[in-house]
């Protein structure tokens, strides 16, 4: 069941500097937002119709115009900033009004700037160059990104549900949040900010006293767009894997997984030391571009520990021997690939198992700087015997395996699945001392991580009466609970979502909540 990446929709975001030059703007994306909920971002959205008849001067590139105008838009709609010319006669209050007349479709944006004789000046707005999201995700965006100074007194705020905490900071200050597991961002945020660090604080005296017009800036924003042009994934390279904070790399691979996953994420936790789990692909395309990474660590120095595999379902393990082959025809490297000794029994005469991994047992890792951190291994049992669970207590961040995956629910089959086991381990993932942020094997990362698994349990326990309630109105095979209970998926998974009623049946048998004749009924039955 191969899936095609989703066709990216065109978008353009607008990376905002404060008047004086030294801050930049960010916000978070509302964590209910399905893409990249909860991360930190930049004003920007979809580019529509409307935004062709947006009057813009001084353009050379009419394409390039829509997006400058798609991105002043959004800007406006996000955080009530309006970027462009003529606009200082406006009040405050004034702009909330446009603002209104916007969000509700009183008017077109194009509507607005040429009612108030309002107008765009292509020359405030420098191309950065356009990011394309990567295959793995299910919604794509083709995102334009400009950079822009902030009109004089404009105050940025969450102007709609879907942006908060809108602040201008600095863009060390920012990093400093991604490096200490504040926050989430996505890969060209990072090197935006990255950039902008670098142009800002070379020059320590900032550039606070110098004007919007002045040389200085001028240079200064010249020199950052430049700069973020020159990386490859800002002009059209395709992103390969993102950095969720210093010490965690999430590097996606096209497996057979289920849909609508196409990928299943592998991980590459630490850099001096560092560990692999689930380098699961059996795609050579996708191994060579695993292994041109993990080379680059092995030329560094950095050394590997372990190739580990989170669980014995078919996405998850495969190129894990091959990687392992690899190291060790190319540089000698003798790498144990381990797993709780559940995953390697059900594996047996698949994998070659060096090392096997117990719940509780933590892994000793270094950063880039060689800086120590302790990776701890939580056993998950329940979407399978041996499930692993990974996480790191001082950043908050869980690595929760296939047990909460970034979008979609997950699969309890039995015998190697377990409803009542499942939920234990939820429990037990839930109340991780200083948790913050969560990632499983599909999908991205979340924030939130705690609210995320409560609506796991929250989701079970409600399907769950409701497949007691309709085995209670005498429903005679799982297909028929199936039916009753799991209105809202497609008939293709009727097959898979019978498995987790068994699940469910299983568990409530073994709570004394249905009678074992009951059951026996049931499955005999069918
Ligand atoms: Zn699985």
């Amino acid at each position: 069941m191969n899936q095609r990446p989703a066709v990216p929709k065109d978008a353009a975001a607008v990376v905002l500097l404060n008047h004086a030059g030294d801050r930049v703007l960010w916000a978070q994306r509302n964590p209910q937002l399905a893409f990249l909920g909860g991360y930190h971002a930049f004003p920007g959205g979809k580019l529509e119709a409307s935004d062709q008849l947006v009057k813009i001067k001084n353009c050379t590139d009419e394409e390039l115009g829509n997006f400058i105008a798609c991105a002043v838009r959004e800007a406006f709609e996000e955080v009530g900033v309006l970027l462009v010319r003529g606009g200082e006669k406006l009040t405050r209050g004034q702009r909330a009004s446009l603002h209104d007349d916007l969000i509700s479709n009183r008017m077109t944006f194009a509507e607005i700037l040429e009612h108030w004789n309002l107008w765009i000046n292509a020359a405030d707005f420098l191309y950065t160059g356009f990011w394309t999201t990567p295959k793995f995700s299910p919604a794509r965006f083709k995102t334009r990104f400009f950079l822009a100074v902030c009109p004089p007194k404009q105050e940025p705020y969450a102007a709609i549900s879907e942006m908060q905490n809108v602040e201008f900071i600095r863009p060390d200050d920012a990093l400093n949040e991604w490096k200490n597991s504040k926050v989430l961002i996505a890969p060209p945020v990072l090197l935006s900010l990255k950039t902008l660090a670098e142009n800002l604080t070379a020059d320590k005296r900032g550039f606070t006293r110098i004007k919007y017009d002045s040389k200085t800036k001028d240079q200064m924003l010249k020199t950052v767009a430049k700069n973020l042009l020159e990386d490859s994934q800002a002009v059209g390279g395709e992103i390969r894997y993102m950095e969720l904070n210093p010490r965690i790399i999430c590097f996606p691979l096209k497996t057979e997984t289920l849909p609508p996953a196409t990928h299943t994420n592998c991980f590459i936790v630490g850099r001096k030391k560092f560990i692999l789990i689930d380098a699961a692909s059996k795609d050579e395309s996708e191994q060579n571009a695993l292994h041109a990474l993990v080379d680059s660590f092995i030329e560094k120095d950095f050394a590997c520990r372990a190739i580990i595999t989170t669980h014995p379902h078919r996405d998850h393990f495969g190129g894990e021997t091959i990687l392992q082959t690899h190291l060790q025809s190319k540089f000698g490297l003798e790498i144990p690939i381990a797993a709780h000794r559940l995953t390697a029994e059900s594996l047996t005469g698949k994998v070659e198992f060096q090392k096997f991994i117990a719940g509780g047992a933590a892994f000793d890792l270094q950063d880039e700087n060689g800086a120590d951190f302790q990776l701890q291994t939580i056993h998950t049992p329940g979407h399978a015997r041996g499930l692993l669970a990974f996480y790191d207590a001082e950043f908050g961040f869980l690595l929760s395996g296939d047990n909460v995956v970034g979008s979609d629910s997950v699969v309890i089959a039995p015998p190697e699945g377990n409803m009542k086991d499942y939920l234990n381990s939820l429990e037990t993932m839930k109340n991780l001392p200083n948790l913050r942020f969560l990632c499983g094997s599909h999908g991205a990362a979340v924030s939130g991580a705690k609210g995320k698994i409560e609506s796991y349990i929250a989701h079970r326990l409600e399907r769950e009466a409701k497949i007691l309630e309709a085995f209670e109105d005498g429903a005679k095979t799982p297909r028929e609970i199936v039916k009753k209970v799991y209105t809202d998926i497609s008939p293709a998974l009727y097959e898979l979502a019978e498995k987790s009623v068994a699940a469910h049946l299983e568990k409530l048998y073994e709570e004394g909540r249905i009678s074992h004749e009951q059951t026996r009924k049931f499955t005999k039955e069918n």
